[in-house]
């Protein structure tokens, strides 16, 4: 009686533009609930908005402290976590760089060393400071939290869906998708991984249910000068564009703000510092290609992947 076909005869979409992205949602509950998730993401990008002046992110930019919402706060102090476990892969105040590089106003440019140097010494999370509701940030720092927002805006999504008795929906957005429930035939969804040569085509996709994929790839934004790429995902050690022979990372896990925050990490990391990081936080699991296309995979995510075919990567497993 219980499972009598209820939540699943509903099905309702939202197909919308936040946090400089595309992104659609599809739950089996009501119009009211899906909507209720689109205006909470909004409402989520207009708070964190690193490139919005009037954001509590664009505000606490410009003065240098401010009062947070809850929700800021609690995504900020998350997010400090994940800088300091990554190592400071994951660096929140590399915003000044990302600046520097164009990747804000597009008139990408390559700065130069002197100003990448001067820019270092103000890009360190642990000169950020959150306490009592409140951030502080060093001198000349500006916080970006474009690299978990998607993510944290996944788990806020998942929760309001929770609230409202929706136990199956798929929610994209823009490459950091939450697969919540099974399909209503009873299997698990199936989330495509881009193909970083044609954005419109997956080399493949993992079978999941309960977690959030995140992807980070250099295909996403970047620009090219004298034959050489430049990314938009900085590696906080040099201040320079990640240039490891990275050319995307995918991660899955529970949470939305772990598997954003890792997908930027462990690309910034390589093929080499994610096995070392996977190994000892086996949490999450992930997929990385390479240049080589050599696709690397941890064990879990081994066994819910599938190529599709016409790509012919050459497999690598991972294990503990
Ligand atoms: P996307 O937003 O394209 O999905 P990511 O989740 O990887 O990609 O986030 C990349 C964004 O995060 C960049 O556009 C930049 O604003 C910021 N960023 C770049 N490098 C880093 C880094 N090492 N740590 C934290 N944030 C970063
Ligand atoms: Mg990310």
């Amino acid at each position: 009686m219980l499972f009598s076909g209820c939540g699943y005869s509903n099905v309702a979409s939202e197909s919308f533009e936040s946090m400089d992205t595309f992104m659609k949602i599809d739950i089996y509950g009501s119009a009211d609930t899906a909507a209720e998730i689109r205006a909470e993401i909004e409402n989520l990008d207009s708070l964190l908005s690193a490139q919005d002046d009037s954001s509590e992110i664009g505000r606490l930019n410009k003065i240098g402290s401010a009062e947070l919402s809850e929700d800021t706060a609690d995504l900020l102090s998350q997010a400090l976590e994940l800088c300091k476990d990554t190592d400071g892969a994951l660096d929140i105040s590399v915003y000044p760089l990302v600046e520097a590089w164009g990747f804000i106003d597009k008139n990408y440019r390559i700065p130069g060393e002197s100003e990448i140097d001067d820019l270092l010494k103000n890009t360190d999370y642990r000169k950020i400071t959150l306490s009592g509701g409140r951030a502080y940030l060093g001198s000349g720092m500006k916080l970006d939290l474009g690299a978990v927002a998607k993510g944290y805006a996944a788990d806020k999504a998942v929760e309001l869906m929770k609230q409202n008795n929706v136990r199956a929906g798929i929610l994209n957005l823009g490459g950091t998708v939450a697969a919540v429930g099974e399909k209503p035939n009873g299997e698990k969804w199936r989330v495509g991984i881009c193909d970083p040569e044609n954005t419109a085509a997956y080399f493949g996709s993992v079978s999941v249910s309960g977690k959030v994929v995140a992807t980070s790839g250099s295909y996403e934004r970047y620009f090219e000068q004298d034959g050489k790429r430049y990314c938009h995902i900085i590696d906080p050690k040099t201040g320079c564009p990640t240039d490891n022979g990275t050319v995307s990372v995918t991660v899955i896990s529970d949470s939305g703000t772990k598997s954003d925050a890792l997908s930027t990490a462990l690309f910034v990391m390589g093929i080499d510092g994610a096995k070392e990081y996977w190994r000892s936080h086996t949490d999450f699991e992930f997929i990385l290609l390479d240049e080589e296309n050599t696709l690397w995979l941890t064990e879990g995510a081994e066994a819910a992947f599938r190529m599709n075919k016409d790509y012919e990567y050459n497999m690598k497993v991972i294990k503990a």
